[in-house]
């Protein structure tokens, strides 16, 4: 059973300020998730979680986050503004990018961003991009062949495009050394969406038994180890969540076992997790206001895949409440459906669902990460507003929904016309 985190009431009442659609997330239960992780890993004295800005990249929820210890992620110029202007600094900044144009390293670099290098060939890149190897880098691990748990298949790391070889690891470390990098990190995401307590500690544990054979290998100091986002959370409801203080506890085993007989009991533990610390405490709010009989039983609403792409990108489920009629009998088989000139643009597929009316609102769920950040403008439909429920109840607009002038306004010449 999923239940959302504002009730029809307050909805109804911020309807009539805020037009649907919107996003609307949930502080209460970002702060208390947030403290839930720092609990998790209060055993490690260095752990910090970068959070993912790609998630959710909004400056509101970036302070609530940084309020509550957290730095950010990065892997654009952007993202980097972002958190430069909500006063992350220095070691509060991961730049974990790929492919990455020498502007962003330069940019990331003034900012003391920790660099985390995605391939042995950026070395020399960012050495001759911005003068020198920094003190403090890190390297992305990709381990290559099938990541798998207890024989099943969580991912195919041989099939990403991210990270070095285990060859090149060893490689890149003695290289950043000789050019002068003292302090160093090591970095994996070798699956996403998990939905189980093992993902941590197994990839915390490959990673640990590989940063010992590192630092014999090539003698580095390797003080941070960053475990990166993957920690999933349950969009069906028959799912149970993951036990976030478990899998602390699974990497402590971890650290315990691999790391401190090796004299590295100092190493620091870091999380890049975006879609675990944010997904199920965002909300798209839409309302239904067409319904169409054909071969099948459609409800369409103002909502679209612009607001939320994951169910027309991967077929992702997301649970739909309909809101006063949450203990109503599910008698109908709906399809719940944007207004793109696409097949795709479908919420939901042959899902059963109370009876709806028009004027209905709808709760679509986990919507928080990943969600309004992969918003687009195809069709010229238009990103929606962003709202924040406050701990204290209220509700305040964290980003106004985008205009016909937004849309038009890279237009070269199109204003000096008039329509
Ligand atoms: C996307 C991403 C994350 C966050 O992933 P989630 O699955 O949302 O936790 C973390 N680090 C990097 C480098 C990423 O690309």
């Amino acid at each position: 059973m999923k239940t959302p985190f504002i009730n029809k009431e307050q909805l109804d009442a911020i309807c009539k300020e805020y037009p649907t659609p919107f996003h609307i997330y949930d502080e209460k239960g970002i702060r208390e998730n947030a403290r839930k992780l720092h609990q998790a890993f209060s055993w490690n004295p260095g752990f910090k979680e970068y959070f993912a800005v790609k998630a959710t990249p909004n400056p509101t929820i970036l302070r609530i986050l940084k309020e509550e210890g957290c730095g950010t992620d990065c892997s654009s110029y952007t993202e980097l503004m972002m958190s430069e202007k909500c006063g992350f600094s220095g070691s509060d900044i991961m730049f974990s990018s790929n492919e990455t144009p020498a502007e962003e390293f330069i940019y990331a670099a003034k900012l003391g961003a920790t660099i985390n290098l995605d391939d042995i060939t950026h070395i020399d890149f960012l050495k001759e991009t911005i003068g020198a190897i920094p003190k403090r880098i890190s390297c992305r691990y990709n381990p290559g062949g099938q990541f798998a748990i207890a024989n099943t298949i969580m991912d195919n790391p041989g099939d990403a495009k991210y990270g070095l070889t285990r060859p090149q690891m060893t490689e890149a470390y003695k290289r950043l050394k000789e050019l002068g990098a003292e302090e160093f990190g090591m970095h994996a995401f070798l699956a996403s969406n998990t939905v189980t307590n093992d993902y941590y500690p197994t990839l915390a544990k490959l990673l640990f038994q590989t940063a010992v054979e590192l630092k014999n290998e090539t003698g580095v100091q390797i003080s941070f180890i960053n475990l990166s986002g993957g920690i999933g959370i349950p969009y069906t409801p028959d799912k149970e969540p993951n036990d976030i203080l478990a899998i602390g506890e699974g990497v402590r085993k971890a650290y315990e076992e691999v790391l401190v007989p090796a004299g590295m009991g100092d190493v620091a533990i870091y999380t890049e997790l975006g879609r675990f610390m944010l997904a199920p405490y965002g909300h798209l709010v839409t309302k239904a206001v067409h319904e169409k009989h054909t071969h099948k039983e459609y409800i369409g609403v103002d909502a679209c895949a612009v607001n939320l792409m994951r169910p027309a990108m991967y077929g992702a489920y997301h649970h739909i409440t309909v809101m006063g009629k949450e203990d109503a009998p599910h008698t109908e088989t709906y399809d719940i459906v944007g207004s793109l000139c696409e097949n795709n643009d479908k919420f939901a597929i042959d899902r059963q669902l109370p009876k709806i009316e028009k004027g209905d609102l709808l709760v679509i769920h986990d919507t928080g990460a990943h969600g309004f950040a992969m918003g687009y403008n195809y069709n010229g439909k238009l990103k929606s507003a962003e709202l924040l429920l406050c701990e204290d109840g209220n509700t305040k607009m964290i980003r106004r929904a985008e205009t016909p002038a937004d849309y038009l306004a890279t237009l070269e010449g199109f204003w000096d016309v008039e329509l």
